[in-house]
């Protein structure tokens, strides 16, 4: 079964040519970061504005690199939500018009279940029940799935995203994006080194509420920005490099803390998980792989140690092969939508069924 899938709930557009067989056949990502810096954060109306530019295009390219015309597509995909509403409905204009015009059926699809699912297309041997930390610009979740279509939030954020606070952060800082966006630069910031001692004054940055199962990041972001707004904004290089690394332990401090809760939490309800998945567009951060891998290393399960997945770097952020890949069961169940159906701006994951 071959899908074409599309994707615009954000500040990407995405078109690719997933199939049952696990193939990725093309895959289109135009993004928009470096259009996007000129007004500090995605611009709602540039952003739709964007994808109504990019989508017939993205469109061509994906049958064009597939070697495909629209007679060998079975079914087309786009995600229908979570995400910003004038965004979401580029890429569901885009599919029901395609499908009623080429009588194909469509499938809408959650776009966190999809980042979640996204580890099953490449590492086959993953099997339900597994953790998923997915965090992104939206989202900050720790989610059970229990199955394609079952899943349940044992953790989120109350406030700001771990991306957020991230991409903040970074601006605060005036690390220049470019090509990469603010969060993947501040990693990259943080490579840098200095001859000089850094500054070890760094006062401790809060970490959302310890001990328990939620998240919280707004709290993080204005630490930094406090401590630059004492120095009246102005901060020596070392310094913004130290600030730079101490907010990013920290950040990254609080998923460890709260992976580890969770991994008790399933061992006293009787889950036994194998692999935890970590996956959106913050997981691409190859500091934070490391720590929250060195974190779950000593804890087992019946003696089994458990595994830390994610995608490779590329189908972390967003991208159309995930929602391709996750409307696959449906489509073979032939568990199709109507073409009538709405976008979902706001969609709490745990209701798919
Ligand atoms: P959602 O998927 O929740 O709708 P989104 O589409 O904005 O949100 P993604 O594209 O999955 O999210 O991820 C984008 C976020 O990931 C941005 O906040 C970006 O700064 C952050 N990000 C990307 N690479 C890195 C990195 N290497 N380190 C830290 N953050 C990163
Ligand atoms: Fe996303």
């Amino acid at each position: 079964f071959t899908v074409l899938a599309l994707e615009s709930s954000a500040d990407d557009t995405c078109a690719a040519i997933v199939n049952s067989d696990r193939e990725i056949v093309s895959n289109v990502v135009v993004k928009q970061h470096s259009f996007h810096e000129q007004f500090g954060g995605i611009h709602p109306m540039h952003a739709i504005w964007a994808h109504q530019r990019h989508m017939p295009g993205a469109v061509r390219k994906a049958l064009h690199d597939a070697g495909m015309t629209m007679n060998s597509i079975d079914g087309i995909a786009y995600t229908r939500g979570p995400g910003m509403a004038g965004c979401l409905s580029v890429c569901s204009n885009a599919a029901k018009t395609l499908a009623a015009a080429t009588s194909k059926p469509i499938v809408g699809v959650h776009h966190m279940q999809a980042h979640a699912l996204m580890p099953l297309l490449t590492t086959p041997d993953i099997s339900f029940p597994f953790l998923t930390l997915l965090i992104s610009g939206g989202h900050t979740l720790l989610l059970l799935a229990r199955s394609w279509r079952s899943f349940q939030t044992l953790a989120t954020t109350p406030d700001e995203s771990i991306g957020n606070a991230f991409d903040k952060v970074s601006k605060m800082l005036k690390i220049p994006w470019g090509k990469l966006g603010p969060g993947a630069a501040l990693e990259q910031y943080c490579l840098n080194d200095y001859d000089q001692q850094l500054p070890e004054i760094i006062p401790p940055l809060p970490s959302g509420q310890p001990g328990k199962l939620a998240f919280s990041y707004s709290g993080l972001h204005s630490g930094v920005e406090r401590y630059i707004a004492v120095r009246n904004g102005d901060l020596d290089d070392p310094t913004k490099l130290a600030l730079a690394r101490a907010f990013q332990t920290a950040a990254v401090g609080q998923l460890e803390e709260k992976l580890l809760l969770a991994l008790h939490w399933c061992r006293q309800n009787g889950v036994v998980i194998r692999d935890i998945i970590v996956s959106g567009g913050v997981a691409s951060n190859k500091f934070l792989r490391r720590r929250l891998e060195f974190a779950c290393r000593d804890f087992k399960f019946d003696d089994a140690a458990v595994r830390l997945v994610s995608p490779p770097q590329e189908l972390c952020t967003d991208n159309a092969v995930m929602i391709g890949w996750a409307s696959m069961d449906r489509f073979l169940a032939q568990d199709y939508d109507e073409y009538e159906i709405e976008t979902r701006p706001k969609w709490d994951i745990q209701e798919l069924q």
